[in-house]
């Protein structure tokens, strides 16, 4: 089995596209996380990413595919696929070569993500992520573990934010737009507790299998 997590940044679409793996066994494929493995490992793939993201250009589909096909060449695995597809065109790719049972969609409204992601803190010193609304730390401003400086990263604040939000929903609208009427679509309300979308997101798995 196979299906694809979207959500716009903020509801929580990693945490549960890991736990659902865990969960079941399956492969977690976060694309994000993929391309920053093959840069650091240096691999041909990852050359030619890095050149493209370091020019500030888009990284042509082909070698997105590669990354992809690498991280799923292990047989027999059901996954969950976070990050990937994008674009219509990415959409096409996947629907051509693997079978996908659902696309579930993290719903939330906009002011609530931008609300979520404004809140969100980092370690100055190892990195560590905090969140003033879910993930307080212990000491406001500081981090539990190091006792370094928390601060907000650039692209947290607020005018940084609503553009990922309006690019995130741009993409979203064509890609829901090729998926209708070829996949199973399901929404679930992300402005519930993790543990609440959580089950929803597992019966919703559980009804397929
Ligand atoms: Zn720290």
């Amino acid at each position: 089995m196979n299906i694809v997590i979207m959500g716009v940044q903020g509801s929580g679409k990693g945490t549960q596209a890991k736990k659902l793996a865990e969960l079941k066994g399956w492969k977690h494929v976060n694309l994000g996380q993929l391309f920053r493995i093959e840069m650091t490992e240096g691999t041909d793939t990852g050359k030619r990413a890095k050149q493209y993201i370091t020019s500030g250009e888009l990284v042509p589909d082909e070698i997105t595919f590669e990354i992809f096909k690498h991280a799923t060449e292990e047989a027999g695995r059901s996954m969950i696929l976070d990050g990937f597809p994008r674009t219509p065109a990415q959409a096409e790719y996947l629907l051509k070569h693997y079978s996908i049972d659902l696309v579930i969609v993290l719903d939330l409204k906009e002011s609530e993500a931008v609300e979520r992601i404004s809140a969100r803190r980092n370690c100055s010193s190892c990195g560590r992520d905090y969140n003033v609304l879910f993930k307080k730390p212990q000491k406001e401003g500081i981090c539990d573990v190091c006792g370094g400086t928390l601060v907000t990263r650039a692209d947290d604040k607020p005018q940084g934010v609503q553009r990922r939000i309006d690019i995130y929903q741009e993409q979203a609208n064509k890609l829901l737009d090729f998926f209708q009427g070829k996949v199973k679509i399901t929404k679930i309300d992300a402005s519930q507790g993790i543990n609440e979308i959580f089950s929803e997101l597992v019966k919703e798995v559980d009804t397929l299998q």
